[in-house]
């Protein structure tokens, strides 16, 4: 039996046993297989990567009056669970190469009511997260990690998501791990992870000794979602091998290329290779990735506009005096948007397309 086949059985077989209220036998297969996967102790499935950030900032005990340190070089779905949890985000900015925090700016804006920093490692890179540990011990703060973008980086043998407290991650299609929408987070903290459970299905089972009583939650994922993770899972160190080598091989076709400059992962440090990276120093260069979207080479300026969170609209009550070094890592970044679907052939048309152009881009007026 073909793989394909072996997962189109066990989808047919659950099928026939729904609906089944109670079932949670492919989630708790999940939860087993993720903890052994990246070596956590607790693994507790959710039904979104925003779910769950807000489960781990809310079973953290971070609510109303707490502030929360977040990178400005990050994405909408890091920031609105910190204001869904009804506390303040506040924007750290990046160092000049957008791998780590700046961590002069990190300090600065610590303040009393700091309770956690919240790293997000947009595009698979982690920065460092001995050193953010470090920095968070001293502080006594808490390390909540957004891993979404991160399934399978590693630094020093450890993965991205199991550095602090809790790590969060999700499995909407995109992702490395993927199976349409879920998320999942990684602690090795008992009392956290039996909170998180409680508070993803409304309180039931109720949360431990110590965690009050409160209104939580559905984040509950459905179990044919659970099996299609469960079945990629199995299939984890394919998927990322896969994603570091199409990223390796732009980043080889593209080696030559004027305006373009790769960038490398520090010593220790494996990247998922979740986006292929490319530094720009053409002119105009958030046009450049805009018509590179439009010839077909999707990416995160050009086809999502990517810009800082602190520059977002909905965002402008949070928003500081504005994070110059996020702000220049994203317009100067090329991140060609990969899945596991793009074969040779779609590579080495991106890489045309883009060798092409960079040869023959001139500034507008
Ligand atoms: C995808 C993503 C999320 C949110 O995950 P969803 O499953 O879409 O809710 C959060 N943070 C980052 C960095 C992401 O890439």
């Amino acid at each position: 039996m073909t793989e394909l086949s072996a997962l189109d059985a066990q989808l047919a077989d659950l099928l026939a046993t729904m609906p089944d209220p109670t079932a949670t036998t492919y989630v708790n297969d999940l939860e087993d297989g993720l903890a052994n996967q990246f070596g956590a102790r607790h693994a507790i499935v959710v039904s979104s990567g925003t779910a769950a950030l807000h489960t781990a900032l809310v079973v953290a005990g971070i609510g109303p009056g707490d502030e929360v340190l977040v990178p400005a070089l990050s994405v909408i779905m890091s920031i609105a669970p910190i204001i869904h949890a009804g506390a303040c985000p506040v924007f750290v900015d990046c160092n000049p190469d957008g791998t780590d925090f700046d961590y002069t700016d990190l300090t600065a804006k610590t303040s009393l009511a700091t309770k956690a920093v919240l790293p997000v490692h947009l595009w698979g890179r982690t920065g460092d997260p001995a050193r953010l540990g470090r920095w968070a011990d001293e502080h006594q703060l808490l390390v909540i990690e957004d891993a979404c973008q991160a399934q399978g980086s590693h630094t020093d043998g450890r993965f991205a998501g199991t550095h602090g407290a809790i790590g969060c991650f999700s499995m909407k299609d995109g992702k490395l791990l993927w199976c349409g929408e879920g998320g999942y987070l990684l602690t090795d903290d008992d009392a956290y992870a039996a909170a998180a459970r409680s508070y993803r299905s409304h309180g039931l089972p109720p949360p431990p000794d110590g965690f009050p009583p409160r209104v939580a939650h559905n984040y509950r994922l459905a179990e044919p979602l659970a099996l299609i993770a469960g079945h990629n899972l199995t299939r984890f160190d394919d998927f990322l091998n896969r994603r570091q080598r199409q990223a390796a091989r732009l980043g080889k076709l593209l080696a030559d290329t004027p305006g373009l400059h790769l960038p490398a992962a520090p010593s220790g440090q494996r990247w998922n290779g979740y986006s292929f990276l490319a530094t720009v120093t053409l002119p105009q260069t958030r046009a450049f990735c805009e018509h590179l979207a439009n010839l077909g080479v999707p990416n995160s300026v050009g086809s999502f506009r990517l810009v800082p969170a602190d520059r977002r609209h909905e965002l402008a009550a949070w928003a500081g005096p504005g994070c110059r070094n996020a702000t220049a890592v994203i317009d100067r970044t090329l991140a060609v948007i990969l899945t596991d679907r793009d074969d040779e052939h779609r590579l080495n048309g991106y890489a045309q397309i883009i060798d092409r152009e960079a040869r023959a881009w001139r500034p507008h007026n």
